[in-house]
């Protein structure tokens, strides 16, 4: 535990945070609406200066920030904790945590140690993303200022909700942010998430103007915010202030957390939610998990300049400094060598779940896995890392394995529905594997012979 950045001492050992656009006045003994940043004895301090929960190697396609450096890997790193509470949020397991034993289980991941992590895993930047990077804003800080200091470059994945203290704070460090823009109305904000638009705007705004690179995504829900009016207000706020080479992600919607009823956008929405957002003048809008609306095209001559499937670059056609080799348009963004998108390209993602170091001797859900990054070439694991399951359902793991840009699971076994769950994400299941060591299993895959018992 540390203290806190950003707050003001007020009368009677009350004390005023000013990280979040919600500017919580806090009494002796309480918390934040975030319930990570807690008041003792008018000292406000944060719970998550070094608890990170997650430490992964992902494309930074997944971020999604697609204009910089593609191809390239972003060490992603999360604390618990988030100062909104959507109702259909994805990583409600780590992201609406309030328990002191939740916080006592997460690994104590130092900024140091992350940066050592990032450069020996071959990243070109690091990520604070899966939950509110603001709230864990010190652990951002430090280890975003570390990070610099090697060359690494920083990315917020950010609801956007911060203060411009916070982001002037941050800046001389932040590269890159993807900011959610989670609808266009207020009132859907108060309602749906627990905050307000203006301050995101502000945010995106401010970015804009301070050279960070800025991408923009929305997540379209059926009947929250899927409205032609509502997502054209988006896209002409995105064109004239931010910029019409601001990319645009549409995201779809999947069920989950407290919106397990309201069925997956339907694609029509997507490819309507598209079109808006070049009929207001944007350049690059993606629709993700839709074969053709991941790729780069020149907005001059239509050329395919980058192609990517399912978050990798395949494809990438750029010229030098990120220009069209037909008709020379430069593409507004960072640009990648080509070495590191065949890396990238190489690259395997191998999850085993364990107990206790070894893989369950077993079937059943595991709440601890091991993750090996591989190169497909030499074989070598290039990075290994651990993270926890979701909470048991036939859904929440295979989603997570996928939003992890798993490759192949190794299991004692999963279950008949997790497992086509799996499978139906384009996730490779073997399934039956014995109780060996993560590493013997991952050698016996890559040699071709993992030993498998029949299925019950
Ligand atoms: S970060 Fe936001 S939610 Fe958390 S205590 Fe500060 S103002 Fe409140």
């Amino acid at each position: 535990m540390r203290t806190a950045m950003l707050w003001d001492e007020l009368s009677d050992n009350c004390v005023h945070c000013r990280l979040c656009a919600h500017r919580c006045v806090i009494s002796d003994g309480k918390r934040g609406l975030c319930q990570m940043r807690e008041n003792r004895g008018g000292t406000l301090y944060t719970l998550v200066s070094e608890q990170g929960i997650i430490q992964h190697v992902d494309p930074v396609e997944k971020k999604p920030l697609y204009h910089f450096y593609p191809g390239s890997t972003a060490y992603s790193i999360a604390t618990s904790g988030c100062n909104f509470r959507c109702r259909w949020c994805q990583n409600w397991d780590i992201s609406q945590v309030v328990s002191k034993k939740h916080l006592q289980v997460s690994e104590s991941l130092s900024p140091t140690r992350a940066v050592v992590a990032a450069r020996r895993a071959g990243c070109r930047s690091i990520a604070y993303t899966y939950t509110e990077p603001t709230v864990f804003f010190e652990y951002a800080y430090e280890t975003a200022r570390l990070a610099h200091e090697t060359g690494l470059a920083n990315i917020f994945v950010t609801n956007g909700y911060m203060t411009a203290d916070a982001l002037g704070a941050i800046e001389p460090y932040l590269d890159a942010a993807n900011v959610d823009l989670k609808a266009f109305r207020d009132e859907t904000y108060r309602k749906y998430v627990g905050g307000r638009l203006q301050p995101v705007l502000d945010t995106l705004k401010q970015m804009a103007s301070l050279g960070i690179w800025l991408e923009v995504t929305t997540l379209v829900v059926p009947g929250i915010n899927d409205d032609v009016t509502e997502l054209r207000d988006a896209a002409t706020f995105i064109a004239d202030e931010l910029g019409v080479d601001t990319p645009w992600h549409i995201s779809r919607f999947s069920p989950a957390h407290r919106m397990t009823h309201v069925a997956p956008t339907p694609l029509a929405t997507l490819a309507k939610a598209r079109k808006i957002g070049l009929q207001a003048g944007l350049r690059y809008v993606y629709v993700g998990n839709l074969p053709g609306e991941e790729n780069t095209y020149c907005h001059r001559c239509g050329r395919p300049l980058i192609r990517r499937d399912a978050y990798r670059v395949i494809q990438n056609d750029l010229q030098a400094r990120g220009s069209c080799p037909d008709c020379g348009q430069p593409v507004a963004g960072l640009w990648t060598g080509a070495e590191e998108v065949s890396a990238r390209v190489n690259h395997l993602r191998i999850a085993v779940p364990t107990a206790v170091g070894n893989t369950s001797s077993h079937s059943g859900y595991r709440r601890e896995w091991v993750m090996f990054d591989l190169d497909q070439q030499t074989k070598q694991i290039i990075h290994k890392s651990m993270f926890l399951a979701p909470p048991s359902t036939s859904s929440a793991l295979p989603q997570r394995l996928h939003e992890l840009d798993t490759n192949v699971v190794l299991t004692a076994g999963l279950g008949q529905r997790t497992e086509q769950w799996l499978a139906q994400l384009g996730i490779e299941v073997v399934s039956g594997v014995p109780p060996e060591s993560p590493e013997q299993l991952v050698s016996h895959y890559l040699d071709g012979n993992v030993p498998v018992s029949s299925r019950e």
